[in-house]
């Protein structure tokens, strides 16, 4: 399976995925990026994760120019020109290649995840970022947990394909919770030397979030103790980590 990172936008990644016997397009802002990428080979499919305007901009072009059907969230009326919806738990085929769908709310009430096992790919739009996560823009702290301890769960060596470039900021904030997190500090120097090069920091390795990612940690007596709530729930950890971040 070919994935293909496109930037748009500002610090947007739309992917583009070849099985070799179809093509989707994940979450794409812009139509031309898409097309230009396609290179002639047919569209079948766009997957969006969540109805906001940079994962969704191009759907009804790129539908009426390629033909593609869309998939999204069943539970979310907002995807424009949705054919499929589907939720958790669901396969979702893309020519030969089989994802798993993960309801994953909290930085909207429908987002979901699609998990390629066999290859080891996760497109989960805004809800997991390297290093932070999805603004609570439609859940609470403790819906974002389930979601993001589902993701938790997965393999460690997927590779996160995200939406967004948000990497920096975000390991900076993260090292204001953990600075004595040796592997975070480490990435966190990384992170820069990439940034400095122009290069990007997505996909990244889920093992790594295990240890860096704060919002992966709500569990953890670290990440508790940073924002003086040892011993709560998971959950309520993660809306005050987030309600910091917000304001960081
Ligand atoms: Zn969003
Ligand atoms: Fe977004």
């Amino acid at each position: 399976m070919d994935v293909l990172r496109i930037p748009v936008l500002q610090d947007n990644y739309l992917w583009l995925i070849d099985t070799g016997d179809a093509v989707g397009a994940v979450d794409p802002a812009l139509a031309e990026p898409v097309l230009e990428a396609l290179g002639g080979r047919k569209l079948d499919w766009i997957l969006n994760t969540h109805h906001h305007w940079d994962h969704t901009g191009a759907n009804l072009e790129l539908k009426e120019t390629t033909g593609c059907r869309i998939v999204g969230p069943a539970m979310d009326e907002r995807i424009p020109g949705r054919d499929v919806g589907v939720a958790d738990g669901d396969t979702f085929t893309l020519g030969s290649q089989v994802a798993e769908v993960l309801f994953v709310p909290g930085h909207t009430r429908g987002h979901i995840a699609y998990h390629f096992a066999a290859t080891g790919h996760l497109f989960c739009g805004d809800t997991l970022f390297i290093g932070g996560c999805g603004r609570l823009f439609e859940g609470t702290g403790q819906e974002m947990w389930a979601s993001l301890e589902k993701i938790r769960a997965l393999p460690g060596d997927t590779q996160v394909c995200c939406a967004h470039e948000y990497t920096a900021s975000n390991l900076r904030f993260a090292l204001s919770v953990e600075p004595d997190n040796a592997t975070l500090v480490a990435w966190a120097d990384e992170v820069g030397r990439l940034r400095d090069a122009g290069q990007p920091t997505v996909p990244g390795l889920l093992s790594r979030e295990w240890e860096t990612n704060p919002f992966l940690r709500c569990h953890l007596p670290s990440v508790q103790a940073a924002v003086g709530m040892t011993g709560s729930p998971a959950g309520d950890v993660l809306a005050e980590v987030r309600r910091r971040k917000d304001s960081f």
